[in-house]
């Protein structure tokens, strides 16, 4: 197993190594890891053991007893702060922990782990970006791990390959995810500028998008709050020739509902601060502090973060895409309607609670911004149309109708709007005529989320997770075998543990949980329980499936184990659209709106409700998405970037082992640590070998070809064989190994 909960990576074969090893760590007071009562590793050396029992010295000279499973070797200093965690001799948790701890105090974020950039994240402005150092990775004189090396590797793997690659961005929220890719892209833009001019364009579309889909949560100033594919198309000679944007599920809830301390998009704040005293008046925009979707949560500032001058820098990125004034200040129209609407107030006017609107300034002020009529608009909020046999009837609304019926108009008008951005920023940067075919995609996608509470959100979210870890795995394992089996050496294929299961329990027709939720989401009759009961009556054999009592149910997700509460489940799955609100917005003179298709609007089918873009569910459009992207990014080559947030303060110099080592197992890192294990992590050519280990060698030996050599080399340090492999260009040493040969080499010299 990849680690138990408690945190162990034990592997049978390799505690038994470890129980061989003892004697030798004990006459040589080698050191190991050994973690004392709060969690944390301390070094120390093994004094006795008795049974599974160990006495270790500690750093501070303290003796603890703890079991043996406690212990984990500690590395040679020579493998202090490597660049590539292969490197590492004794490869275990704490040794990671360790070995990354060390570059992060010295400001080396980057490492390695095998094929896999690993990124932590340093939460302060660090020297190693720009055009210098840009340039020297560009001229390969520099190689040490950075995204600007795996940009280059991708760049130059397609221009070599002719073949369209992708770099995968994952992390949990503030590890760095986007500020990598806007990396990536920075160089990318400067590799491929050139002939199109729209390479300056790709990073400042950045600048709109997080305007407009990002907010501060709890966990970064700077969230994300939707998933990014940017594919990057380069012509023939390697220019960049266009771009492509794809968004995946914006979350809609946040324009209405805020939870303490969190802000909402911050085009909002950023048009409330940063609006000129003209278009104030024009749109009747007041300060942020008035609105009700703002003022909910205690949170209208973000610190060290000034949202007028971010207002302008939006104003300039709008003209470099080539957004029209008059259509920029529709857009910002629609922001201002969408907040007056938070003050649209209800009054109940009879004791069954129906209410109508309060004609005061907020609804006049919503109706003028749309473009629509007043009292067309006041009636959508406040009543509803039933269909009663040939006649059509207005019912009016309950408080807690009117209210949804309000924000669902709010959340409709905000996530067209963001529709069209994106629209708009493909069409500035749409891909020339001169096509080739050669495109590098870097995906930005939310990472692996589990909260107290997690909801539908969290779902998808994970969901997605699920399939981008098939994705990883298959190819990690993949690359690593197919190197084994070109270099010639001995290799039995290594059958690898996949989170199939888990997919087929999301998936799997007809009953996955996707069906099951569609199923039930056509059901008016039915209820969060008896979706939950559902789900529990029918997976109930999956081994990644545990039903809750209530409304919950588990999910063994590769990354943990996730508690979800069904609670709105089906709602936000129907995310129903009601037709009069559809009507509402057709009615409207503001032409933004006009972003659902036409039919839907005629049509005049189901009187009540129809869902989002023709009655497909968001999880079925979710999954429909997903589908496609993974298909994209099958055709081509990956790179991975897996970032690492190394503290909740989002504070820089702090290093909280515990929250870094969940997230290397969150974002399989250990994975990776774990397939090196079965296999050869270690490689090195003859000539590394020869030059490092060769000394002993009579010249006869040496003058030999570079594989007998190593052979000689191996024989001499009494290696055993199943502990290594020699392949035609290199030699692969398993785990340990190469520290082995470095204590025989400090014998002999
Ligand atoms: P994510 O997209 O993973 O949620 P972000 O990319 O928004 O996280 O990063 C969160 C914050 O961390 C950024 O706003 C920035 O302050 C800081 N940060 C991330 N990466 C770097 C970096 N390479 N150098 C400096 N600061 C960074
Ligand atoms: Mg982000």
């Amino acid at each position: 197993a990849i680690g138990d909960q408690s945190g162990r990576v034990i592997i049978t074969s390799e505690t038994k190594d470890k129980a061989n090893n003892s004697d030798h760590f004990i006459k040589n007071k080698l050191h190991v890891w050994c973690r004392v009562t709060n969690g944390q590793w301390d070094l120390g050396y093994i004094q006795s053991i008795s049974g599974d029992v160990v006495c270790v010295m500690l750093s501070n000279t303290d003796v603890i007893k703890v079991s043996m499973e406690e212990i984990f070797p500690a590395n040679p200093n020579i493998f202090e702060g490597v660049e590539d965690l292969i490197q590492i001799s004794y490869l275990n948790e704490p040794s990671l922990l360790y070995n990354l701890r060390v570059r992060f105090s010295k400001d080396l974020i980057y490492s390695k782990a095998g094929p896999v950039l690993i990124a932590v994240n340093p939460f302060k402005s660090v020297q190693i970006y720009g055009n210098q150092i840009l340039s020297a990775y560009q001229k390969k004189a520099l190689d040490s791990p950075h995204v600007y090396a795996v940009a280059d590797a991708a760049y130059d793997e397609m221009m070599r390959e002719e073949k369209n690659q992708s770099i995968i961005i994952s992390g949990e929220s503030g590890a760095g995810k986007t500020e990598t890719a806007k990396y990536a892209i920075q160089y990318l833009e400067a590799l491929g500028g050139g002939s199109f001019g729209v390479e300056n364009e790709i990073l400042k579309t950045n600048c709109i998008l997080e305007a407009f889909g990002n907010a501060k949560t709890s966990r970064n100033d700077n969230s994300s709050r939707f998933g990014k594919l940017m594919e990057i198309h380069f012509s023939a000679k390697g220019k960049i020739c266009g771009a492509k944007l794809e968004t995946f599920l914006l979350e809609k809830s946040r324009v209405v509902q805020l939870s303490n301390g969190e802000r909402s998009y911050h085009i909002f704040y950023e048009l409330c601060a940063g609006a000129s005293p003209i278009l104030k008046e024009r749109l009747r925009l007041k300060a942020a502090s008035e609105y009700n979707y703002l003022n909910q949560s205690n949170c209208l500032t973000i610190d060290r973060i000034d949202d007028a001058y971010k207002f302008n820098k939006l104003m300039e990125a709008f003209n470099i895409v080539h957004i029209p004034p008059e259509y920029q200040e529709r857009a910002f129209s629609l922001l201002a309607a969408v907040l007056w609407l938070g003050n649209v107030s209800f009054e109940v006017i009879d004791n069954e609670n129906h209410v109508e609107v309060v004609a005061d300034e907020a609804v006049t002020n919503v109706a003028m911004l749309m473009g629509c009529n007043s009292e067309d608009l006041m009636v959508v909020l406040s009543t509803c149309k039933l269909q009663a046999g040939r006649d059509c009837i207005a019912k009016r609304l309950t408080l807690r109708q009117a209210t949804d019926m309000r924000d669902s108009l709010a959340k409709i008008i905000y996530a067209s709007l963001f529709n069209w951005l994106v629209e708009q920023i493909n069409t500035s940067l749409e891909v020339g005529r001169l096509r080739t075919g050669r495109a590098i995609s870097i995906l930005d996608i939310y990472g692996f989320e589990s909260f107290k509470n997690n909801s539908f959100e969290q779902f998808c979210i994970n969901y997605a997770n699920e399939r981008l870890q098939q994705h990883f795995n298959r190819h990690l394992f993949k690359l690593e075998q197919e190197e084994y089996e070109g270099d010639g050496i001995d290799w039995t294929k290594v059958e690898f543990k996949d989170n199939q299961e888990c997919l087929n329990l999301i998936e799997k027709k007809p009953i996955g949980v996707v069906s099951l939720l569609d199923e039930e989401s056509n059901f008016p009759k039915a209820t969060d329980t008896t979706f939950a009961n559902k789900l529990k009556q029918h997976l109930k054999t999956n081994s990644c499936f545990k039903g809750e009592r209530g409304r919950g149910f588990r999910v063994s997700h590769y990354a943990g184990e996730v508690l979800y509460d069904t609670n709105g489940f089906l709602e936000k799955n129907r995310d129903p659209l009601h037709v009069d609100l559809i009507q509402l917005l057709s009615s409207c003179k503001c032409q933004l709106l006009n972003l659902f298709p036409t039919k839907m609007c005629h049509k005049s089918l189901n009187p009540t409700t129809f869902s989002d873009s023709m009655n497909q569910s968001v999880i079925r459009k979710f999954k429909g998405q997903l589908f496609k992207l993974m298909s994209k990014l099958e055709d081509t080559t990956p790179h991975f970037i897996r970032c690492i947030k190394p503290n909740l303060k989002q504070l820089p110099g702090i290093y909280e082992e515990n929250h870094v080592l969940q997230q290397l197992r969150c974002c399989g890192v250990l994975e990776i640590v774990r397939i090196s294990k079965s296999g050869y992590p270690t490689r090195m050519t003859h000539q590394e070998l020869a030059v490092r280990f060769g000394f002993l060698l009579l010249d006869t030996e040496i003058s030999q070809d570079p594989l007998s050599t190593s052979n000689a080399i191996l024989k001499q340090y009494n290696l055993s064989h199943e502990m290594y492999q020699v392949g035609y260009t290199k030699i692969y040493l398993r785990t340990g190994q190469i520290g082995v040969l470095e204590e025989r080499r400090k014998i002999v010299m």
